[in-house]
């Protein structure tokens, strides 16, 4: 402990006296650190928030709150044991509190290249990392944690493997009622135990009469005239289930389509103007009635607007089968309401879906009849082709897919006709090799934009009464100086409250993630590459403030540095291996050079590489690919990813792939 540190404790004892005598508790939640983390990097963020009208000091530093009252503070980490005294002032109280954490030594390789741990603790303990004792949903579990690594270690009588990290795990199946795991630890004279009790509860008893939790719709529901209804509730096995929609059906009966769940479907024919109504269910023929959510059939298209610059659309009524983004003031035709979610119309026959409360209602739907779309003007502007579509005041919504043989952006405007045809293309040498326009369906407008070479990143976007489409040019790539004209940002993946996967030692991502971006920034800077990071130390960051940053940097690349974790009924001691995942096909180039490096890291492989739409993958101004260098929860990976050897290995296989595929690029732009 450093002196000044001794100093700080005494003040703060004093003070905690004083301030224990008031009624009041301090109101300050710190989101980060929590007590006893453990730090891998050092140089980590304070955080949490504070009401309006106090004052918060850090280690000495008075920290201003924004205006939602989230401050933010860095320190420094020098001490292997850090109090961070943090106070917070509100008139004339003042409230006293100190975190303890660690700072972690990196040091874990003895010259013959054997793993060691030189953090471990004097005493012999051991420390489950999860799960905790208490209600347990799942089948199967990995009960993980650390103790010493030298320790006889048992489960239920049982040995366990202990890694020289000190990590252990166990998979196990989790039976009905309560489940007891002891774990005991003996080295020398000293056995300590820990005891993991978890409840799975029991199966639900069978049904005795209808359960009008699950009666169909549960939620407000929306359907056009002519749309098929479908009807379920769960009940009592081998019963006669009848449903009725007030004003169109009389009682109908049910099938039970496996035990004790029951189903129909109704045909809306024959509605004759908006019908507000519902669906009841009977059990036999006296039973207690259930009723559904409200139902409303309507017989035309309502008019919808977007609120929000970030509404999406999704291809079913859940929330992760994203198709596109849209902006806001787009017109949307809908034509149904489900699960909070407007169905919406895109063509004669597809639908999709977006959040209802990121769309206004509006009397009348602007997009009964199609909107004819002015002529396509192209420029060169800087870094990027540009092409401007007049589409006048209404908003259409529309969606850019990047497609791979032969490669083409397809451009589709929902609403939308051809009319005053007129394409000019930019002048001079153009990104752009064909434009071709064409008509799918009698609503449907379609450009197919094809590059003279591979893409390096594109946008549409609305720009007052225009649909602007812009092409990355690409950089020139010189075999002789492979890395001069490339921008690359590395964005090591969480940070701050946000630790990302957890190691069985309790080593977090977000470190690991930051350790082997710094490395990877080093060669990357060697190599002559122009490099920016979207964090150089331990705080959070969101989303969209990465993509953001990127933008800002006009990067042509943005490698996203992580490390994975298997679901959590998955042995972690199987889960293992590298990975990388893209989302465009331009991307799916980049993770293919780099995956075969990342088999030469010294680990073992089993991993993939993996076209998958995250918010930072499916960016597309310059080419994101994503690193799943290994997996946090395996001991023998995570023993690699704490050692200085293993993150030079995967920042090398990194750097390797990045530049494999940049010698391509110079002799086949
Ligand atoms: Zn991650």
């Amino acid at each position: 402990m450093k002196p000044q540190f001794r100093s700080l404790l005494l003040t703060l004892l004093l003070a905690t006296l004083v301030s224990a005598q008031n009624i009041s508790e301090p109101r300050l939640e710190i989101l980060h650190p929590k007590p006893d983390m453990q730090f891998w990097v050092d140089r980590i963020e304070v955080a949490g928030n504070i009401p309006q009208g106090s004052e918060v000091t850090i280690a000495g530093a008075v920290v201003s709150p924004d205006e939602d009252g989230l401050f933010r503070h860095l320190i420094d980490l020098e001490t292997p044991e850090v109090l961070i005294p943090i106070s917070e002032t509100r008139g004339n109280e003042v409230f006293l509190d100190t975190i303890r954490i660690f700072h972690r030594n990196l040091d874990h390789m003895e010259t013959d290249s054997t793993f060691i741990n030189n953090n471990i603790p004097e005493e012999l303990a051991i420390h489950m990392s999860y799960p905790r004792s208490g209600k347990f949903n799942g089948s199967q579990v990995s009960l993980r944690g650390r103790t010493h690594p030298a320790t006889s270690l048992l489960m239920n009588g049982d040995t366990v493997k202990v890694f020289a990290s000190g990590a252990f795990a166990v998979h196990v199946q989790v039976e009905q009622g309560e489940n007891i795991f002891e774990f005991s630890a003996t080295l020398d004279d000293s056995v300590v135990s820990e005891i993991v009790t978890l409840s799975r509860p029991l199966d639900r008893a069978p049904l005795t009469t209808l359960d009008d939790r699950s009666a169909q719709p549960r939620r407000e529901h929306w359907l056009l005239a002519g749309d098929h209804l479908q009807l379920a509730i769960r009940g009592p096995a081998s019963e006669t289930v009848h449903f009725k929609i007030p004003g169109i059906t009389g009682w109908t009966p049910m099938k039970e389509v496996r035990t004790g769940y029951y189903a129909a479907s109704y045909h809306l024919v024959n509605i004759d103007g908006v019908t507000n109504t519902e669906v009841i269910y009977r059990l036999g023929t006296f039973s207690k009635r259930v009723r559904s959510a409200p139902l409303r059939i309507m017989t035309d298209a309502v008019g919808g607007l977007t609120i929000h610059e970030d509404t999406r659309v999704y291809d079913a009524p859940s929330t992760d089968q994203l198709l596109f983004p849209l902006a806001d003031s787009v017109s949307l035709q809908i034509i149904g309401m489900e699960n909070r979610m407007y169905r919406i119309r895109l063509g004669q026959y597809r639908t999709a879906y977006v959040l209802a409360n990121r769309v206004e209602l509006t009397p009348t739907s602007k997009l009964t009849s199609p909107h004819y779309l002015g002529s396509m003007r192209g420029e060169n502007e800087a870094d990027w082709a540009v092409f401007k579509i007049r589409t006048g005041t209404t908003r259409l919504p529309f969606e850019i897919k990047e497609k791979a043989v032969p490669a083409r952006l397809e451009l589709k405007v929902y609403g939308a006709k051809q009319g005053w045809e007129w394409t000019t293309y930019p002048e001079g040498d153009s990104v752009i090799a064909y434009l071709e326009r064409s008509q799918p369906e009698d609503m449907v407008w379609q450009m197919d934009f094809f590059p003279k070479n591979s893409f390096w990143g594109w946008y549409g976007r609305y720009e007052g009464e225009y649909l602007v489409i812009g092409i990355r040019k690409a950089p020139e790539i010189s075999k002789d100086n492979l890395f001069e004209n490339v921008i690359i940002e590395i964005d090591p993946g969480h940070g701050g409250w946000q630790r990302g996967a957890r190691g069985v030692t309790g080593y977090a991502e977000a470190d690991a993630n930051l350790r082997y971006s710094l490395k990877l920034e080093k060669l990357l800077l060697d190599a002559g590459a122009i490099v920016f990071l979207t964090r150089r130390d331990d705080h959070q960051i969101s989303l969209a403030d990465r993509a953001r940053i990127a933008r800002e940097d006009s990067v042509h690349i943005f490698v996203m540095a992580h490390n994975n974790a298997p679901g959590s009924s998955r042995n972690i001691l199987e889960a293992r291996g590298a990975s990388t995942f893209y989302a465009w096909p331009s991307a799916k180039v980049l993770s293919d050079k780099i995956y075969p490096h990342m088999h030469n890291m010294g680990i073992e492989t089993s991993g993939k590489v993996a076209r998958y739409y995250y918010y930072l993958t499916r960016q597309t101004e310059y080419m994101v690919y994503l690193i799943e260098g290994a997996f946090m929860t395996n001991p023998p990976e995570e023993m690699f990813l704490l050692s200085e050897e293993g993150l030079d290995a995967l920042a090398q296989a990194a750097f390797n792939g990045l530049e494999e595929f940049l010698i391509e690029k110079a002799e086949n732009p």
